[in-house]
């Protein structure tokens, strides 16, 4: 017998989200130094260790979030129901040039991570400012952030302009890189960015072997925007600047014309759906049936609170199974096993850490999340992917497990006290309002 970490053992489902989608029924996934060492059945008799019993659970790889404004619960609900622009102008931009600092950044992120984690997300992209804070977090409690400062070309929470947000990105780069915190670059947009500072962005990624995580053909208007400044649409104004490559992690993606996306498939970008955002918004509907199709590696992000208004990954999921179904009239489209691929598999090759995360395979990272089956909502369980997609919600969600340790069990938040989250969520709530 060889001793191991932890024990996960009568598993009633193992979804493995292997690119064979292999299961097992009954089965046991064995942990030690981070990783999955073993996983399959009758594997007790092989270890010991810590064990968990996991009747009636369904175990998934650990979901990825792979587009979030995280600090943004601190804002969330307010503007709602307004145009894109009196939203942001009215009230999202100036109560965060008054109030973001890597306080306010801090306690925002801390409401986020404990939603997500509640809600089975083990790894998250985020773009934000104060990402130092957001580090300082996750350090601390031990999840993964792909984490980007927002760089634009004018004054942002944090950098006075472009460059300076770059510098902090290289600064952050050397300071803060660990197996918890995967930084990345963040131009904002083709809009609100120069062909310049979205260049010199690129070089950074590319120097560093980093993610360039950018906001892309979201709006009608940008489209409007981007032609008449460079007399292209987005997508292709990129490429005619030479920065489309496996690097770029774009999210969005709302208004692609059929070249754009020829072109994203031709130089592997990776695309980051934020469905509910969108229609929040109502930004558009994007092609992602058209995009899968083309062979895009086509992820899944909540966007920020402030414009979703959740972080439950399961919940966008199934929106967008539907969603793409109504568009199409076509019930075929984008089936529960391609949704919960969107937040898993591709979340995991839309950051490029497939090799790390996004399945159940001997020698990956053991991150691991475990749904609650027993949920008279999710019987009879004929189909685990159907029932997760149409029936299941984040709150199903029973045990997280990232890098083998235990942050989740029974629906208990480890890390972050739900009292600790409803502290800071009332002291912003009051000084926001009283401003
Ligand atoms: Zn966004």
């Amino acid at each position: 017998m060889e001793r191991v970490d932890l024990i996960l053992t009568d598993i009633k489902i193992i979804l493995t989200m292997d690119e064979n989608f292999n299961e097992f029924k009954d089965g046991d996934i064995v942990i030690k130094d981070g990783k999955i060492h073993d996983i399959g059945t009758n594997l007790r008799n092989k270890y010991y260790g810590k064990t968990l019993v996991c009747k009636d659970k369904i175990a998934l790889p650990g979901l990825i979030n792979t587009h979030t404004h995280g600090a943004m619960t601190l804002l969330r609900g307010l503007g709602s129901d307004n145009p894109l622009n009196v939203w942001l102008e009215k009230y999202i931009w100036p109560i965060e040039g008054k109030f973001v600092s890597y306080d306010f950044v801090k306690d925002g992120i801390k409401i986020a991570v404990y939603e997500m984690l509640r809600n089975g997300i083990t790894t998250f992209v985020d773009m934000y400012f104060y990402e130092n804070a957001v580090a300082d977090v996750l350090n601390e409690i031990g999840m993964r952030g792909v984490l980007s400062t927002g760089i634009l070309d004018f004054p942002t929470p944090g950098a006075k302009n472009a460059d300076e947000g770059i510098q902090k990105t290289i600064n952050f780069i050397k300071e803060y890189s660990s197996d918890y915190v995967i930084p990345a670059i963040g131009p904002h947009a083709p809009y609100t960015c120069s062909p310049e500072t979205l260049k010199k962005c690129m070089d950074v990624a590319e120097k560093y072997g980093i993610l360039y995580h950018i906001h892309l053909s979201e709006t009608e208007n940008e489209v409007k925007t981007v032609k008449e400044r460079f007399g292209k649409t987005p997508i292709e104004h990129l490429e005619s600047i030479g920065i489309l490559n496996h690097l770029v992690l774009a999210a969005h993606v709302v208004h692609p014309t059929e070249k754009e996306i020829e072109l994203l498939k031709k130089r592997d970008v990776k695309v980051s759906h934020c469905p509910e955002s969108n229609l929040k918004l109502a930004s558009g509907v994007s092609p992602v049936p058209e995009m899968l199709k083309e062979g895009i590696v086509v992820s899944i992000g909540t966007d920020g609170t402030a414009s979703n208004d959740d972080l439950d990954i399961i919940g966008e999921i199934s929106t967008a199974a539907k969603l793409h179904k109504g568009v199409k009239m076509d019930p075929t489209v984008l089936n529960s096993k391609e949704a919960l691929v969107m937040a898993t598999r591709n979340g995991a090759k839309g950051i490029n850490m497939y090799d790390k995360v996004g399945s159940l395979e001997v020698g990956k990272s053991a991150d691991i999340t475990l749904i609650d089956a027993s949920e008279p909502h999710l019987n009879p369980l004929y189909d685990p992917y159907t029932q997760i997609v149409y029936s299941g919600k984040g709150s199903d969600v029973d045990t997280v497990i990232i890098n083998g340790e235990i942050k989740v069990l029974n629906k208990d938040v480890l890390p972050i006290s739900r009292e600790e989250v409803l502290d800071i969520a009332e002291f912003w709530k009051n000084r926001i309002e009283n401003n």
